[in-house]
């Protein structure tokens, strides 16, 4: 449903953006470009405190070009405020695709009680900034101890942001996290051992300056890789090396 905006979201065990197929008024969608673009309000419940609200739902978005990290620098629509939900009265923040999904009542307990100080009042999800809902789905996902590749998700979002917003120590503090909770993804979940994840640790290691690991987790990727993502590592090797040949004191 989401087309071409789907690759970066499977790049990364996301599940593919708010595209619901079980929405009754899909067909009534507003035409948003050319491409087939969409976008529309949805009315959703939230599963922590019930809380009734409207939030934005896209679909069939194209990606036009990847950044080496997969952020998305150019499609037909900006992708990244619609991966999340947030609801806007508990702050309750997951992947838009789950968000419908019930919780027991202990983790709807123990969700309220870690949220309960983020609380801010919007008006509704569409309402609430997306560098907030981070905050939030960070929050949400260790008290719901969802694991290290679900946290690795969030942050690397969060770095994409910080990026956008010019702001490099948040993207390395985010850059970092990521990191470190894909790594142990990496080692610990089948889901997460695929050559484009251990390509992407490489690469998010290359931009943090830690040559060495970065080499190590490129290396790594070439197991497996077809021949796109193969051409990717061996340019990224490659830009290292240069990188750390740069940083050796001139003789
Ligand atoms: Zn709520």
């Amino acid at each position: 449903m989401l087309g071409a905006g789907a690759a970066l979201l499977a790049a990364l065990a996301l599940p593919a953006g708010a595209a619901h197929p079980q929405d009754k008024d899909w067909g009534k969608r507003e035409k948003l470009d050319p491409n087939g673009t969409t976008a529309k309000a949805e009315a959703v419940v939230c599963p922590v405190c019930d809380h009734k609200c409207e939030r934005g739902v896209m679909a069939n978005v194209q990606e036009h070009e990847l950044d080496t990290d997969f952020k998305v620098l150019r499609a037909s629509f900006n992708v990244y405020p619609y991966v999340l939900t947030t609801c806007p009265k508990c702050s309750y923040s997951t992947y838009s695709a789950q968000f419908h999904k019930s919780l027991k009542e202990e983790q709807r307990k123990n969700v309220m009680e870690a949220l309960k100080d983020t609380k801010r009042a919007f008006r509704d999800s569409w309402a609430v900034p997306l560098s907030f809902s981070l905050d939030c789905a960070a929050i949400t996902h260790r008290t719901l101890k969802s694991g290290e590749g679900t946290l690795s998700e969030i942050y690397l979002l969060g770095s994409y942001l910080a990026r956008e917003a010019g702001e490099a120590e948040a993207e390395r503090e985010m850059q970092r996290n990521a990191a470190s909770n894909l790594i142990v993804a990496i080692e610990k979940d089948e889901s997460y051992q695929r050559p484009k994840l251990r390509y992407l640790a490489g690469e998010i290691y290359r931009r943090l300056g830690q040559h060495k690991d970065a080499l190590d987790w490129l290396g790594r990727a070439r197991q497996d890789a077809d021949e796109e993502l193969q051409k990717l590592i061996a340019r990224q090797e490659m830009l290292t090396r240069d990188e750390i040949e740069k940083k050796k004191p001139k003789k």
